[in-house]
């Protein structure tokens, strides 16, 4: 038989998942779409059956001697309201791989009328409007708990990007806030703007909040970078020519995605050496005291030991 022209995969799950964690040694994955890249380099499929699931978007690459491992994108296949992405599912097979130190990659829409396309941003926080809630906790065996989020992303993971974006493009803002918005099957309305505008906001989009929730919860250096991919000229463009709007829009996630996942690979010496860092991020996990699965309101002092 010819298998010559089949694709290569690796395949981890729960029995090999040890062993897999030991033999790739990879601890820094970006979720990202760099089709340039995986082309011009060879990236190796890596198929991960969780315990809830098979995600089939996780590729190996290697930048500068040092391994790191992308997320394709977030849609599963299919294109779908945000709400219905898996994000818990990819957090899953992260965790599985050993990940420790995760970046996301967005390309957003700019908050402010005068804030162009093409401007690279790294948040330093986000406020979430998307009302998203993971329900994967009713299967984890420590139950629920609250996500502490005072500071929602890794300043050490921040500042490696902030600084790479300051080296390679321009302009460059390294704080504002991420407005999580959900509204698929549209995006923004221009009075929605103005009031993200007035919350503080400086990009918008519809993805960041469930990762970076699902990622501090497990433990991780989790940090965001940002490319605009839509401003008052583009949307301007729509008003008047849809397809001309939808042309710009297209060539800016582009460019968009270029620039962050540029980014991320200079940044990635840096990020790979976060495994040590003090920064806390792991502490999110340990923190867990007792099991709140059987949990009654009761006054403490009816409770026995
Ligand atoms: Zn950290």
């Amino acid at each position: 038989v010819g298998l010559d022209d089949l694709q290569t995969s690796y395949f981890v799950h729960p029995d090999n998942a040890a062993h897999a964690r030991r033999s790739l040694d990879v601890s820094v994955a970006i979720v990202a779409r760099p089709d340039d890249h995986m082309v011009a380099t060879d990236t190796v499929q890596i198929i991960v059956e969780t315990e809830s699931g098979v995600h089939t978007r996780c590729y190996l690459s290697s930048h500068a001697g040092i391994p790191f491992l992308i997320v394709y994108g977030r849609f599963d296949r299919v294109r779908s309201p945000s709400r219905e992405i898996d994000f818990a599912l990819t957090q899953r097979a992260l965790s599985m791989l050993g990940i420790r130190t995760l970046v996301g990659t967005f390309v957003v829409g700019a908050v402010h009328a005068e804030d162009r396309a093409g401007t690279v941003v790294v948040p330093d926080n986000f406020i979430g409007f998307g009302g998203w809630s993971d329900e994967s906790w009713k299967t984890r065996p420590e139950g629920f708990r609250n996500v502490e989020m005072f500071s929602p992303f890794c300043p050490g993971a921040r500042e490696a990007l902030a600084g790479s974006a300051l080296r390679l493009h321009d302009p460059v803002y390294t704080d504002g806030s991420y407005i999580c918005f959900h509204g698929w099957p549209r995006i923004e309305t221009s009075a929605e703007l103005a009031y993200y505008a007035q919350l503080g906001g400086r990009v918008v989009g519809q993805t960041l909040d469930p990762e970076a929730t699902l990622a501090r919860q497990a433990g991780l250096h989790y940090a965001a970078i940002t490319a605009m991919m839509d401003d008052e000229e583009v949307r301007a463009l729509f008003r008047t020519d849809h397809a001309e709007g939808a042309a710009a829009l297209g060539a800016n996630i582009r460019a968009g995605r270029k620039k962050t996942f540029a980014t991320f690979l200079e940044s990635l010496p840096q990020l790979a050496a976060l495994n040590f860092a003090p920064c806390g991020c792991d502490q999110h996990v340990v923190s867990k005291r007792k099991r709140s699965g059987h949990f009654y309101y009761r006054p403490e002092h009816l409770i026995a030991d």
